[in-house]
């Protein structure tokens, strides 16, 4: 029988025909999703019983999607976070689900260092208003010989602070489940969630979603940051507790942010946060660099063939 693969990542073989010509070599139907933006329960039940495999972009499929699954058997997550998952149901249902970790972690980690030098440069800022005609002089603040609170220290974190040594910055670096010896990064300082927060001018946060990183970042740990810093975000919506971090802006205890991830995304009109003049948001297009997106959609191609001709695919997570 046919294998058919439905693509929801829109991004996928977006950089290079290389990824569809993979599937098409081992003739692997292949459909895009017809929806404009996300997948939602509904959208999956109509279709998921045509479908081997899916590889999936940040559509979230839930349960009752996979537990009325006849067909599918993997789920090929088009990226790193797999929160869009039902790990455990697609776990019960024998479907296997992989992703794609540590190939997008350059690109995250330079886009997070934009992020910071375009925060505490205003550079932006600069460019608009000189685009409308204004001659200003915009006056930031130095990133080098600052303090920099990295929030979880893998693939992205780790990058991140090889990217702050050239700044030379202080590295402070907080991950409780951290593997690995701090011996091999003598540059970091590693301490603990309530130091990082009170000594760092720059916080960054680079965990995974899920139960207990939801809201990491809330009025505490807001409060616990030091009068002045900024706070940066290129992991997942919902770590940052949107509406505490809007108010921390707002009474100027933070002096910026930098968002390139929303609660809701795309940003509903009704942000607040996007009222913010010393708030930069982005549209999710940290791991957007042409080099690690190919690279990403390699990586999928590769293991929907592996899969479907008896090879155990690459980066199993369930
Ligand atoms: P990773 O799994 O290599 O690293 C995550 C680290 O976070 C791990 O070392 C883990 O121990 C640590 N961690 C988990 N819970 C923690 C907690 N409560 N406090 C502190 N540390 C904790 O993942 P990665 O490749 O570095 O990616 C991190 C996240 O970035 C991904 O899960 C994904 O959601 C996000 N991401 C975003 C983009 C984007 O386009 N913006 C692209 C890629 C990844």
């Amino acid at each position: 029988m046919a294998i058919n693969v439905l693509i929801t990542s829109r991004s996928f073989g977006q950089v290079s025909d290389e990824p569809v010509k993979i599937l098409r070599e081992n003739n692997i139907n292949y459909k895009f999703k017809e929806k404009h933006g996300l997948m939602e329960e509904k959208d999956f039940l109509e279709v998921i019983d045509e479908f081997d495999a899916i590889i999936i972009g940040a559509d979230k499929i839930n349960g009752n999607a996979l537990n009325s699954s006849k067909r599918l058997k993997l789920i090929c997550k088009h990226g790193t976070g797999v929160d869009n998952i039902d790990i455990d149901a697609a776990r019960k249902n024998g479907i296997i689900v992989t992703n794609v970790p540590a190939t997008n972690s350059n690109a995250v980690a330079d886009f997070t260092f934009g992020l910071i030098i375009d925060l505490l440069r205003k550079i932006s800022d600069n460019i608009i208003s000189v685009r409308n005609g204004e001659w200003v002089k915009t006056i930031g603040v130095d990133i080098y010989g600052k303090t920099i609170g990295i929030i979880g220290f893998g693939e992205i974190g780790k990058r991140v602070a090889k990217r702050a040594t050239g700044f030379d910055m202080n590295i402070l670096a907080y991950d409780p489940y951290f593997i690995g010896s701090s011996n091999s990064f003598p540059y970091v300082k590693f301490v603990d969630m309530d130091s990082l927060l009170r000594s760092s001018d720059i916080v960054t946060v680079h965990v995974p979603l899920n139960q207990n990183t939801i809201n990491l970042i809330d009025e505490d740990e807001l409060n616990k940051m030091k009068k002045g810093a900024f706070l940066v975000n290129t992991s997942r919506g919902g770590i940052v507790n949107e509406s505490a971090l809007y108010e921390y802006l707002k009474k100027g205890h933070l002096a910026g942010a930098a968002l390139d991830v929303l609660k809701v995304e795309p940003a509903q009109k009704n942000n607040p946060l996007l009222t913010l003049e010393n708030v930069l948001i982005t549209s999710h297009i940290a791991s957007y660099s042409k080099e690690a997106l190919n690279a990403v959609s390699m990586i999928c191609a590769k293991n929907v063939v592996k899969f479907f001709s008896g090879q155990s695919p690459d980066f199993i997570v369930a």
